[in-house]
């Protein structure tokens, strides 16, 4: 028997967004529980490195409306308009009361707030009209960010006395009659079956990058909720934008932050050459990461490439070399002592990771899979659309990196998430907490934990040949080779077809663990069955999209369209596979043009 749980509203996930979610609804007297399938200070948020962009101007001028011009040109315009001038309006609010909650940002000399460069954020250059050059608005503590946003939601939300169900895997939700009324959950330390009766539900479970075999993003990036979401008939907007961040530990793909070209790191390929300077005269390395991915592997395939297989560059953050190119902000001289201070955990990871000394050597690295820019359709409040009207599905939030509400559009500039999953969580928690007190709790269904349990038992009790290892390893090698940095049609069109192979094969898996208590290899099947279901989403979609634009680049379809193509996909679950039908772009101030840094 599973046991009921009955809450005005429940946030799934406890990262940065589902936790400012949740600290409006308890600051708003509305009782909450928050569901979390890690402990909440384990998740993704808390790796976040660079920083937070806010258009404070501590360090030089700068304004919100150029933050939004940003966003917009970096996600090459297929962002929302609108919902880019929340976000960046919205960003110094955010900061400061993040401040306020006790949040340690580094300081200037004077006190305020210390900010740093990142990729695609920019000012314009009084010396040259018309032209841009980088500013400094990524908020930071040290090169570790995340972490403490983490840490001082979390003590605010303990403060506040959220109701914390920790190690909770939430598995399907209670949609009925148009109206989200729960969610089904699994304990994973005792495998029992809960049901969260609500009034309201926000998801706030954070991206798939684990679709990818070289990612950034840790384990538990599964894309459950998205996957869910997809399952039970919700659209899923502009799947085909997964970003690669240019600089992934080679091989390994664990990130080294923007932030160390935000101080003055640069790129080199075998020739010695800089050769970003080639590409992005103005902005160089902290072009935006579509650009320089693409860059990167463009240099590897003239056979500029460096490494044991001459498929990476280097990157340098010497400060000799930083000094003599002037690269770091304001051409400002720059010791080994300063960098120890501004990137202390990036160097220790090329330390432990690479095994060298990064103040004496250069170190290679290579794109890794970063961040989805696609995901659940919402409104500015964060309400789930259901449809392309932009109706809504009552009681349904989502923020953060598995919601779609496109401030990022094609390709997400660095330091923007961390503002996004805080804007949009905000938003979600006040606008679910408005609705959650005048709305009576709807019935639900005496069977409503009925698919949940039936996949439980399907799993636990299948006896088939395949392995769940094998499968995953599969769709992501697929996932790297073929549906990449750069995309063909024919590529994408085999990549489909192998994990529809994949996905025949899932259904024949076994397991080797048939116990309840902390059965992390039936947690890992559903995952697996989730990252399939969004694997093949994210390629249908890219191969549908017969253009580029931002994080997606077709070798076949070179150029962006945006006769045919300024308008955002959204991918539905249909019995042939997948339907698209389409909506248009939110353009308020700012016309496309062609996108040069
Ligand atoms: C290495 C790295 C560095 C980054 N650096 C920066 C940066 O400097 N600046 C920036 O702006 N962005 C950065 N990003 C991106 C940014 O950190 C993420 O996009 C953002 O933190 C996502 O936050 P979130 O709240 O949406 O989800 P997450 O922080 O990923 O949290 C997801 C939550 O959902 C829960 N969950 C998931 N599935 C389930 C389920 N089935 N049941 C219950 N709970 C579930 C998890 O337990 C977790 O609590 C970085 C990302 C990575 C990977």
């Amino acid at each position: 028997m599973a046991t009921l749980h009955k809450y005005d509203a429940v946030v799934i996930g406890a990262g940065g967004a589902g936790l400012w979610a949740s600290l409006e609804l308890a600051r708003d007297g509305v009782s909450c529980a928050v569901l979390t399938k890690l402990y909440p200070t384990r998740s993704h948020t808390g790796t976040a490195q660079g920083g937070i962009a806010a258009a404070l101007g501590n360090m030089e001028p700068d304004h919100p409306d150029w933050h939004t011009y940003d966003t917009v040109k970096g996600g090459d315009y297929l962002v929302d308009q609108d919902a880019a001038e929340i976000l960046c309006h919205e960003a110094i609010l955010t900061v400061v009361e993040l401040e306020h909650m006790g949040l340690p940002f580094d300081r200037t000399p004077e006190g305020k707030i210390e900010q740093r460069r990142f990729g695609g954020h920019s000012k314009p250059d009084p010396d040259n009209p018309g032209k841009n050059i980088p500013v400094m608005r990524a908020c930071k503590s040290s090169d570790r960010t995340g972490h403490m946003i983490l840490q001082t939601l979390y003590q605010q939300n303990v403060k506040h006395n959220t109701q914390f169900f920790n190690e909770f895997q939430v598995l399907d939700l209670i949609i009925q009659a148009n109206e989200c009324r729960g969610c089904i959950a699994i304990e994973i330390a005792t495998g029992e079956i809960h049901i969260f009766h609500a009034k309201a539900v926000i998801i706030a479970t954070g991206g798939f990058g684990k679709i990818f075999k070289v990612t950034s993003n840790a384990h538990s990036l599964t894309g459950d909720l998205v996957a869910i979401a997809y399952r039970r008939g919700i659209p899923l907007e502009d799947m085909e934008f997964f970003q690669f961040h240019p600089t992934g530990v080679y091989e390994k793909g664990i990130l080294i932050s923007e932030a160390a070209r935000g101080e003055g790191g640069i790129l080199f390929n075998s020739k010695n050459e800089r050769f970003m300077e080639r590409h992005a005269p103005s902005m160089k390395e902290l072009a935006p990461r579509d650009m320089i991915s693409r860059y990167i592997f463009e240099e590897i395939r003239a056979g500029h490439g460096v490494g044991p297989g001459k498929d990476a560059v280097w990157l340098d953050v010497r400060p000799e070399t930083i000094n003599k190119y002037k690269s770091a902000p304001g051409g400002k001289q720059v010791t080994a002592e300063y960098l120890e201070h501004a990137l202390p955990d990036i160097l220790e990871f090329v330390r432990l990771y690479e095994g060298l000394e990064p103040m004496k050597e250069m170190f290679l690295i290579h794109p890794t899979a970063h961040y989805a820019m696609g995901g659940i359709p919402t409104d500015l409040n964060g309400r789930v659309l259901r449809d392309e009207t932009n109706a809504v599905i009552k009681g349904l939030y989502a923020a953060g990196e598995c919601a779609c509400v496109s401030v990022h559009g094609a390709n997400r500039l660095g330091t923007n998430s961390l503002l996004d999953i805080l804007v949009f969580g905000r938003r979600s928690g006040l606008d679910a907490a408005r609705y959650a007190k005048q709305t009576d709790f709807g019935d639900i269904s005496p069977t409503s934990d009925e698919l949940a349990i039936s996949q439980i038992n399907t799993l636990l009790n299948a006896t088939g040949k395949e392995s769940v290892a094998d499968i995953r390893k599969k769709m992501q090698s697929t996932m790297d080779n073929q549906v990449g940095v750069f995309r063909t049609g024919d590529d994408m069109k085999q990549a489909i077809g192998v994990i529809n192979d994949l996905r025949a094969a899932y259904k024949n898996v076994s397991l080797m663990d048939k116990g309840k208590k902390f059965n992390t290899d039936l947690l890992e099947a559903l995952e697996l069955g989730y990252l399939l279901d969004l694997a093949y989403v994210t390629a249908a979609s890219a191969l549908n999209r017969t253009e580029s634009r931002g994080g997606h680049a077709r070798e076949d379809y070179p150029n962006r369209d945006d006769v045919n193509w300024l308008k955002h996909t959204l991918a539905f679950q249909s019995d042939s596979g997948v339907e698209f039908r389409y909506k248009p772009v939110t353009i308020t101030k700012y016309q496309p043009q062609e996108r040069k840094y």
